[in-house]
């Protein structure tokens, strides 16, 4: 048996500037480009990834594995055209070659400069090489679900956590559940719902109500009876596009119907729950004064307005500026993307004092954020080069690149500046240039929910604080004009029946 297994891994924000070429698919593990065969899977193949768990169970099952590609990319703006040809091409000349099942560790919420539903449209290209090839795809909890996904493969399941701490066993069971119905000769039906609602990432984690419930009937329903496999997706609210949403979709043997009823009962759940799941930010000045009024230590302060994980710039420094006006010490930041900073440093080098601009070098025009900066003199600590592997609970095992990176002290903080953008999980980003989470007062992360996998173990208390950004939670900040009205929140007193479908 032979099976093609890849993996194409981007969360597009709309109203980014940042492009997405092909480069970007490579550069958070050091590459120009992404890798493939034995070069993907030692570097994805033992990590806490979907395409690990799937590999291992095609393995397990005596499978031949071809690995065309393993794409992943930071999210940012749309990707190019031409990167994700390419990406598809190489997926699609593996199936040309002939397998006998595909399987797919994808996002959910790509969106191209051509095509609003990157997975879909790749899912469709490989369909129409092989209309009858088994395909099975794991998917981001953030998926924005479409018809062209559910209609173009086999089997879907998504992850269960946020932060996404169970991806390899996403991998495994889409795996499982693909296998086990080509040994036993079962086709498999999908039944799905897409609610109007664009919840709040900073509400949507599976850990707590509102969708703590909905999540653990999910898990139910797939242990204790013959549907195969259930996901509830929290969607992907900023991105311009039709189709956002919060789904549900279960996967069982086409001679049962258990799944359209479990997919309604979980829907209607989220959407009595959906005033549930409207964040309201307090101002970030107030953020960073409740900081200061702890007394234990570390605080850990999650600036989520400009977060790279949900397409950031990780540049701007607004919430660090407040924290050193307010009088706070003993801090370590970072990491913030600044490859001009890096530069200057290492030129500069190591244990000399420099004075310089940091940050604040992008601007968000879509939602008129201008980049703010700060002119400060410090010592350049130290010098990296950005390489660590990761420890913690996410993405466990794989061997991070922020590029080259560098620490500025400035006496009250201890700066992380690297050439990569990278949303801080683990502490590793820390760590590996001789910092001590551990031993500092305020730990300043640009993050929204994923941090908390490496830092809310060692944290004394969170805050949240809305740094200016393109992740912010204030909609009002954007500009949909292609989103399909009504939507919750937006139209707060809509009902079911005001919305045609999509
Ligand atoms: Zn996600």
């Amino acid at each position: 048996m032979k099976c093609v297994v890849a993996m194409m891994q981007h969360e597009t924000n709309t109203f980014s500037t940042l492009s997405t070429e092909l480069a970007a698919f490579g550069s958070g593990v050091g590459l120009k480009a992404p890798p493939s065969g034995e070069q993907a899977i030692s570097i994805y193949g033992a990590a806490d990834f979907a395409f690990a768990g799937m590999l291992a169970v095609a393995r397990a099952h005596g499978a031949d594995c071809v690995v065309p590609v393993t794409a992943y990319a930071e999210p940012s703006g749309k990707v190019d055209d031409d990167a994700f040809d390419s990406i598809c091409k190489q997926i699609c000349d593996a199936v040309k070659q002939g397998c006998d099942a595909v399987l797919l560790d994808l996002h959910g919420a790509m969106v191209t400069q051509s095509y609003d539903d990157g997975e879909g449209e790749l899912l469709r290209r490989i369909r129409e090489i092989s209309p009858g090839i088994p395909i099975a795809v794991a998917l981001d909890f953030h998926t924005n679900l479409t018809a062209a996904m559910v209609d173009n493969c086999n089997v879907i399941d998504g992850y269960r956590t946020y932060p996404h701490i169970d991806m390899y066993a996403t991998g495994e069971r889409a795996a499982q559940s693909l296998f086990h119905c080509l040994d036993y000769g079962i086709t498999t039906r999908m039944s799905w719902q897409a609610l109007p609602m664009m919840t709040h990432m900073i509400k949507q984690t599976p850990l707590r109500q509102p969708m703590k419930d909905i999540m653990d009937l999910a898990i139910e329903a797939v242990d204790n009876t013959a549907i195969l496999n259930a996901s509830v997706f929290g969607g992907f609210p900023l991105a311009d596009i039709p189709h956002i949403s919060l789904s549900v979709l279960a996967v069982e043997p086409s001679e049962n119907f258990l799944g359209e009823g479990l997919v309604k009962q979980l829907c209607a759940m989220a959407w009595k729950r959906r005033h549930d799941f409207i964040f309201e930010p307090e101002p970030m000045v107030d953020s960073v004064k409740t900081a200061k009024q702890f007394e234990t230590y570390p605080v850990v302060i999650a600036d989520h307005g400009d977060n790279c994980g949900a397409g950031g710039n990780a540049d701007d420094l607004s919430v660090l500026d407040e924290m050193l006006r307010q009088g706070l010490s003993s801090i370590i930041a970072g990491p913030f993307w600044d490859r001009q900073a890096v530069e200057r440093m290492i030129a500069c080098g190591e244990g000399n004092e420099i004075t310089l601009t940091i940050g604040g070098n992008t601007s968000v025009p879509s939602i008129g954020q201008v980049g703010h900066s700060i002119s400060c003199t410090g010592t350049v600590r130290k010098i990296t080069d950005g390489r660590f592997v990761i420890k913690g609970p996410m993405q466990t095992g794989l061997e991070v690149c922020l590029g080259r990176t560098a620490i500025l002290d400035i006496g009250a903080a201890q700066i992380v500046l690297s050439e990569e953008r990278w949303e801080p999980y683990d502490p590793g980003c820390f760590t590996h240039a001789g910092l001590d989470p551990e031993g500092c007062r305020y730990i300043l992360v640009k993050s929204r929910q994923h941090f908390r996998a490496g830092f809310e173990a060692i944290a004394s208390h969170i805050v949240l604080a809305a740094g200016p950004g393109v992740c912010s939670s204030d909609y009002a900040q954007f500009d949909f004009k292609r989103l399909v009205k009504p939507m919750f929140p937006l139209d707060l007193d809509m009902t079911l029946e005001d919305r045609r479908p999509v």
